[in-house]
């Protein structure tokens, strides 16, 4: 599977935050990386698991669950909680609330962030007493452009 320049430097990305955090690049992190990236859409676990099949390889679906699970941590993935499937992270250095704005059409996904879709979430919090739980992403419904 050949990865697109994009993809590489997410990869590249990803590989430097895990290495800056001093955890281990396993040859299954590796893997799984790879085949998020390769997805134009999120994934499931159970995606997953079949593409590591189809590379003649074999991983069970708690390995894979612990895999995406550290990716997830790391903040280098996003769990898209609605479809319960995951993808990369579109920038990693995006320090605001990342936003995934999922098709639930086609599943595409069109990443931003709250500042840049004018949402003061902090405030919002504060309204309502309570503080808002950092390093997770916002899941907004959408029909993207293709599928209007
Ligand atoms: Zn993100
Ligand atoms: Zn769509």
């Amino acid at each position: 599977m050949e990865l697109k320049t994009k993809q590489k430097n997410k990869k590249n990305k990803a590989i430097n935050i895990c290495l800056d955090k001093n955890e281990i690049l396993t040859p299954n992190r590796l893997l799984i990386l790879d085949i998020l990236l390769g997805s134009e859409i999120p994934i499931s676990a159970y995606d997953i698991n079949a593409l590591i099949k189809n590379k003649g390889k074999n991983l069970n679906i708690s390995s894979v669950y612990r895999v995406i699970e550290f990716w997830v941590k790391l903040n280098v993935v996003h769990k898209i909680s609605f479809l319960n499937k995951y993808m990369v992270c579109d920038n990693t250095d995006e320090k605001h609330t990342h936003i995934t704005n999922i098709c639930t059409s086609c599943l595409s996904v069109i990443e931003t962030c709250n500042k840049s879709m004018g949402l003061d979430l902090e405030e919002s919090s504060k309204k309502l007493g309570v503080i808002l739980s950092p390093d997770v992403n916002i899941e907004i419904p959408i029909i993207c452009h293709k599928c209007q």
